[in-house]
Parts: C-alpha cells; structure tokens; sequence
C-alpha cells in the first residue's frame, strides 16, 4: 500500500522554504535571507527576543544536499514543536545547502565540501552565516547529517562537559533506528554509535562546522548521523527524535542549579 509518499518532495527546495516561512508565521520566530549560492537564498530563522533565563540552542541542516532526512527531520521537529520555538533561544539554519539539495549532491554548485570551509572565509556564504552566530552564546549547538556508510544512527559528541548525553540521545533514537554498530567510524573508535573526541584546531586542515561551534565555547556539540540507506521515514523519525531529546536535555541542564564554578 503506497502509503509512504509524502516526503517524495524531500528535494524542494522551495516547498521546504515555505513550510519554514509557515513556521515562523505561526511562532513569531524571524526568517530571513542571509545569502544567495548556486542560484538559491539561503534563510535563517531566530527568535525576536533574546531571553536569559532559557537556552540558547543552534541547529543547521542540509550543509550536505543528499542528506534530506536532516533537513525534513529538522522541519518535522519544528512543525511539530511550536510552543518550545516561541519560549527558548533559536538559531535555525534550515538548509545550508539548497543547489546540493535539488541535486542530491554533498557537494555545492562549485564542487565544493561545504562543511571543510569553516576555517577560512573564502566562501562567501560561510563567512556570511559565521558572521550571524560569531558573537552568541549557545548553550547547545546540533549539526544534522546523514552518513551513506552508516548502519545506525551514531553521534559525534564533543569531549568536555559531563554527563555525556549522546547515549540517551541515541536510546531516543533507537525507537525508530539502532545505534551503528560499528566499532570504528570514519576511522575513529566508535562504542555503541558514539564518537567521542576533543577538538582542537590542529585535528583537521579544513574544519567543519562544529569546530566553529566548539572553539565558540559552546559546551554541547554534537553531529548527529542517521543512515541513508535506511528508509526515508524512519530517518526523518530518528532526526526528531535526535533534536527532540537534546533540547529536552539542554532545558533540563539549563534549569540546574549552577555550580559555584560555573556561575
Ligand atoms: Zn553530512
């Protein structure tokens, strides 16, 4: 029974645009142009006012075009979460990637890995989206991709804050996809879908969008991965799940009691 049709359209670009200008109609979150690529502009969404006393959360998709599940996923989380988009902190970055999007590619219009190019600011749509996060603070930050390779839903959390969260983001994940098994990932040793590492400047020549996030101080950072070639519904699934639990999470820390360290 053809009943999985509805996210045929996962690739339009410009039916994804509206349904976001539809939630930010409906939240009273701002949407706005930031750059022109590869014949698209590329939006953001904030909240009008910055509050104190709630998190501060940053969420991107789509920096790879052949990765719907993350932009749909972030979509659906969004669609389905209006009330939390009007109380806490946003920073949206629906899709970072719309020519890579209507092609299916990873790559942008001018063959390049959006997501090597935040160490320098010679693309210019990077440099202009850094320029609209370079001087926030988030308490946490979530990069949405989808790994061809991938047997499960795994996660790259960055080491420093504890507990960690990545295992209780995955266990929300695994209603609807299991952790990746495997024990290493990209070539790094991976337990239970979990990579683990620390950041440093020296890790990567080209570095992706995370490290921006990380050497920002932002204590959260995690790059969540669903695999691609799982069915497209339960990707999307797992995505929400995955934003679902860590914005639970981060409201749950942020509610705590500061340490005297920390406050
Ligand atoms: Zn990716």
């Amino acid at each position: 029974m053809p009943v999985r049709l509805r996210h045929t359209r996962s690739h339009d670009y410009g039916y994804l645009v509206r349904r976001w200008r539809s939630v930010a109609r409906s939240t009273g979150l701002i949407m706005r142009k930031f750059a022109e690529a590869g014949g698209n502009d590329l939006y953001f969404l904030r909240s009008r006012n910055i509050r104190n006393d709630v998190p501060s959360i940053y969420i991107s998709a789509g920096i790879h075009g052949d990765e719907s599940a993350a932009t749909e996923g972030l979509l659906a989380w969004a669609e389905r979460n209006p009330g939390l988009l009007e109380k806490l902190n946003f920073l949206l970055f629906p899709c970072l990637n719309p020519w890579g999007l209507i092609a299916n590619s990873r790559y942008d219009s001018e063959g390049r890995d959006l997501n090597r190019s935040y160490h320098s600011s010679k693309v210019p749509q990077i440099a202009l989206q850094m320029a609209l996060f370079s001087d926030h603070a988030f308490d946490l930050a979530l990069m949405l991709h989808e790994d061809y390779d991938g047997q499960g839903v795994y996660i790259y959390e960055v080491t420093g804050k504890k507990p960690y969260w990545a295992e209780d983001m995955l266990k929300a994940a695994s209603k609807h996809i299991n952790p990746d098994p495997r024990s290493k990932i990209e070539g790094r040793s991976a337990r239970h879908g979990v990579v683990r590492r620390k950041i440093t400047p020296d890790l990567m020549p080209e570095w992706p969008e995370a490290f921006v996030l990380c050497f920002q101080n932002v204590a959260r950072v995690f790059t969540v991965e669903t695999p691609s070639e799982f069915h497209l519904d339960d990707r999307i699934e797992a995505q929400v799940a995955l934003v679902d639990r860590a914005v639970k999470l981060v409201q749950k820390e942020f509610s705590l009691p500061k340490s005297p360290v920390e406050a």
